[in-house]
């Protein structure tokens, strides 16, 4: 059983982003100070924060600008992890778990900061993202989530019932917790936007240019693509839930899980003045996670992830995801789909990202667990920094060794959607 994720013309970001920059596969031999393996928003946030410290970059991408994560994700830019709060992240690396809190914290704002600074055209909607509770009996999580992240100054609100059926446009949720920073952009357009900017500042960006071994030769980094070859000092690989054997090991530190993601038909103006009406983006509290806003052209974006991906996904995903939608917003009803694409996920078993120094000059962020999108941002200036010397007691990112994700993960990582059916139980409980 072999799962594919869909072509990323399938995504309806396909057609409603602005138009990639042009760029071209590497042929022949070139020298950088840094290398980047992947043209997502880690990678290019690495390669736009490396050109303004004026080191020269190269980015490699195996397909096209945004052809993992980046590019076919929900659009969703969060300040937050989806399991881990600050506390959590403090007891378990200790002053950089702090430093690395704030910046989750901050990545929504440093995200939309960016977006304004360099005029990128990617439909974007700072109007807040809120976690609303599916039980009663979250909201006391929530509350507790509200303390730490505020405790470290990150602004976010606790939502009465009504105070978020009014935002939602939904009677469905106890209350909520809703950052004023979040937001929501058109994703492969943000991506494509950042490889412009970083490609206006004298990145390199290749495409359709995989890095197919790496490996060290006269105190230098020399990666090798099909037609052509880059000699670095330092490597960032920037490669998420698309890590391949490029480097050993890291791949089994991930567990791809496959997501679906799905578009409705634009909808009319009496129901979007309804439902999510001051344009909010919203995913709650259950780990069959239910998460919905509006694109730029009035179309529902929303989806889940399958617990039997290989099973007639369409057919189930049209019924059960529009049921849902129906559900929670009977305002729309069951609404019919116009686009359904998938992506990978990046799943770690502690749900917290991995960031590893591989060898010298070498580092990798990986194990974003379907919320690096804007924190891949703010991440993508951090290891900008480390690649120029900025030690690691003064980064937000905290290291740590690779490990093996689960144990034969060959023959265990392709039933990972398995654990939904596992985690749905949860969801049902107080
Ligand atoms: C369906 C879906 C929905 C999601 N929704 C959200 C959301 O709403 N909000 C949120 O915060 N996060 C979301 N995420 C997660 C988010 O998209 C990712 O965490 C983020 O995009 C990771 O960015 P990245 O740049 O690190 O990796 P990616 O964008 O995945 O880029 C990695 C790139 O590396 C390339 N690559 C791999 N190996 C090689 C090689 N050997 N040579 C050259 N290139 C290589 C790949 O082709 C790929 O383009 C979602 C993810 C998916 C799949």
């Amino acid at each position: 059983m072999r799962l594919r994720q869909s072509p990323l013309s399938a995504a309806i970001w396909a057609t409603t982003a602005i138009d990639a920059p042009e760029t071209r596969r590497l042929e022949g031999s070139i020298a950088v100070d840094v290398a980047i393996v992947g043209a997502g928003v880690t990678g290019l946030s690495a390669a736009l924060h490396l050109r303004e410290a004026g080191v020269t970059v190269a980015v490699l991408e195996a397909g096209a600008v945004g052809e993992g994560g980046s590019g076919r994700n929900n659009g969703m830019a969060i300040p937050t992890l989806s399991k881990l709060d600050p506390n959590d992240l403090v007891a378990r690396y200790g002053n950089a778990g702090e430093r690395f809190a704030k910046l989750i914290g901050g990545c929504s704002e440093q995200f939309f900061g960016a977006v304004r600074a360099h005029g990128m055209s990617c439909d974007a909607v700072q109007t807040g993202w809120m976690a609303p509770a599916h039980r009663a009996s979250r909201m006391e999580m929530l509350e507790s989530r509200a303390r730490q992240w505020t405790g470290i100054g990150v602004e976010a609100e606790l939502l009465d019932r009504d105070q978020a059926a009014k935002l939602l446009g939904s009677e469905w949720y106890h209350g909520g917790l809703f950052f004023p920073k979040g937001g929501h952009v058109n994703p492969l357009g943000f991506t494509r936007e950042l490889a412009r900017v970083a490609i206006a500042k004298d990145a390199a960006v290749y495409t359709e240019s995989p890095v197919t071994r790496m490996f060290k030769s006269e105190g230098k980094w020399v990666l090798r693509t099909p037609a052509g070859r880059v000699e670095a000092d330092r490597v960032i690989l920037a490669t998420n839930a698309y890590t391949d054997k490029l480097w050993p090991g890291l791949k089994r530190s991930v567990v791809p899980l496959l997501n679906f993601q799905m578009a409705t038909q634009p909808q009319p103006e009496r129901v979007r003045k309804m439902v999510l009406p001051t344009g909010i983006a919203a995913s709650d509290t259950q780990s069959d996670l239910h998460f919905f806003h509006w694109d730029g052209e009035g179309r529902m974006i929303t989806g889940a992830t399958l617990a039997l991906p290989w099973i007639a996904a369409h057919a189930r995903l049209r019924d059960k995801i529009g049921d849902r939608v129906a559900k929670v917003f009977p305002a729309i009803g069951k609404p019919w789909f116009t686009h359904i694409w998938s992506g990978w996920l990046a799943m770690v078993p502690d749900f917290s990202p991995h960031f590893h120094h591989l060898d010298d000059g070498v580092i990798a962020a990986v194990g974003y667990c379907g919320r690096g999108f804007a924190l891949g941002f703010a991440v993508g200036a951090e290891l900008a920094k480390a690649s120029t010397g900025t030690p690691d007691s003064e980064l937000a990112l905290p290291f740590s060794p690779v490990k093996a994700a689960v144990p034969l993960h060959e023959i265990s990582s392709p039933f990972a959607s398995l654990a939904m059916l596992h985690y749905r139980r949860f969801d049902t409980r107080d």
